[in-house]
């Protein structure tokens, strides 16, 4: 089964929790199923109720350039960038989509010429996000292609994917061409507190969130687009126009209720900082990184990358990085693929060449739930 760039392998922990101490732990996919111990702890504040005769129209409102937006999804979605000051969302149109997924493609359709003689072409420096080549290529579209690594691109027209901090090593990046004709799309999926230091808001003509790395709420299929030219937004829209008429409107009132109960954690009375998801991440994500670094060290075998800390404006502080997904290396000798390796371990991650990068390394989840992670450590450090 595929579940986006997530293959899934029905006998493992994908979606449910280990069963014994040698079943096989998926990590192949970024499930985010460690939010589900916040949203317990939060209670009803993250409820809703939808009556029967609610959201019937396809219509959220037509004053709005995006008419699928839920005008309170919209509020709530400004008002998390302004408490959290990861992007500028003053200034911008919001448009919402089934997933960033969804806008991903709506951004390449808006950026691509009509009337192109040749598909644009879409590049991203390696290693880049795998959905990229395989979302902008099946359907075989004229308007664009994939083109590869950007950093091994020659041509100054191009639509460049930049994903900060990147899927899958957790680096932050800066578009690597330069070109006047280039457009650029950036990914933001995972710029919030929990994963990185939030060290300015960013301001650029497109940018993609999603909900399921905000909040956990994969499940629900929502992103957002910050679009800058009114032109580029009307284009988005027309593409979800035409590829699923507008977005769940019941998907977006829990959304909504999900970011207001976010917001006002942070900005209404907390007592011991319960309901903070933000820190609740950042916590919890730093004790998985330290864990996953002994295992490594432990195992001899492996290498991780190394990230600097840096002064986060949401929290004041000096923060680390903490990626959603570690890029692991295997230094074994005599071993070139390790996806093979860790599967043969009953260790399914996502290989390298997905991500246009050497089969040595491999992309692992850390957003599982407690007990799929605890079990990848401790098999991780008995590996030799
Ligand atoms: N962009 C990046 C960089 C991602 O990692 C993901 C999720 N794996 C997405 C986009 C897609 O998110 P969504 O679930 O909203 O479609």
């Amino acid at each position: 089964m595929r579940a986006g760039d997530e293959e899934i392998s029905v006998s493992s922990t994908s979606g449910s929790r280990p069963t014994s101490k040698d079943a096989v732990i998926n990590l192949d996919h970024g499930d985010p199923t460690m939010y589900e111990s916040f949203w317990k702890r939060m209670g009803h504040r993250g409820d809703i109720t939808i009556a029967g005769w609610q959201g019937i129209s396809y219509f959220s409102d037509v004053t709005n350039l995006c008419w699928f937006l839920e005008p309170e999804f919209d509020h709530e979605i400004r008002r998390l960038h302004r408490l959290v000051g990861n992007a500028v969302a003053d200034g911008h149109f919001v448009v919402v989509g089934t997933g960033s997924t969804q806008l991903f493609q709506a951004a390449l359709y808006a950026l691509s010429p009509p009337d192109t003689p040749h598909p644009l072409s879409v590049v991203s420096a390696a290693p880049y996000y795998s959905s990229y080549p395989a979302v902008t290529d099946y359907l075989r579209s004229g308007l664009y292609r994939w083109a590869g690594d950007a950093s091994a691109f020659k041509g100054n027209i191009y639509i460049e994917l930049v994903c900060s901090p990147n899927n899958p090593d957790g680096s932050i990046r800066e578009a690597v061409l330069k070109s006047e004709n280039g457009t650029i799309i950036h990914d933001l999926a995972y710029y919030w507190p929990q994963y990185t230091p939030i060290t300015h808001a960013e301001d650029h003509d497109i940018m993609l969130f999603t909900v399921s790395k905000t909040t956990g709420h994969a499940g629900s299929r929502l992103g957002w687009a910050l679009v800058k030219d009114k032109e580029v937004a009307k284009r988005m829209i027309k593409f979800v126009e035409l590829n699923s008429i507008g977005v769940s409107k019941d998907s977006q009132f829990r959304a909504a209720k999900i970011l207001k109960a976010i917001s006002d954690g942070y900005e209404l009375p907390n007592p011991k900082n319960k309901y903070k998801l933000f820190d609740f991440g950042h916590l919890l994500m730093s004790v998985r990184w330290k864990r996953l670094r002994e295992a490594v060290k432990v195992s001899g075998i492996f290498s991780l990358p190394e990230f600097q800390s840096s002064y986060c404006t949401f929290t004041g502080k000096r923060t680390e990085t903490y990626p959603a997904f570690a890029w692991l290396k295997c230094e074994k000798e005599g071993v070139e693929d390790c996806e093979n390796f860790l599967r043969s371990h009953k260790i399914l991650s996502r290989n390298g060449k997905h991500f246009g990068a050497a089969r040595k390394f491999v992309r692992i989840s850390m957003l599982e739930r407690d007990e799929t992670f605890e079990l990848f450590i401790e098999r991780l450090s008995s590996l030799t």
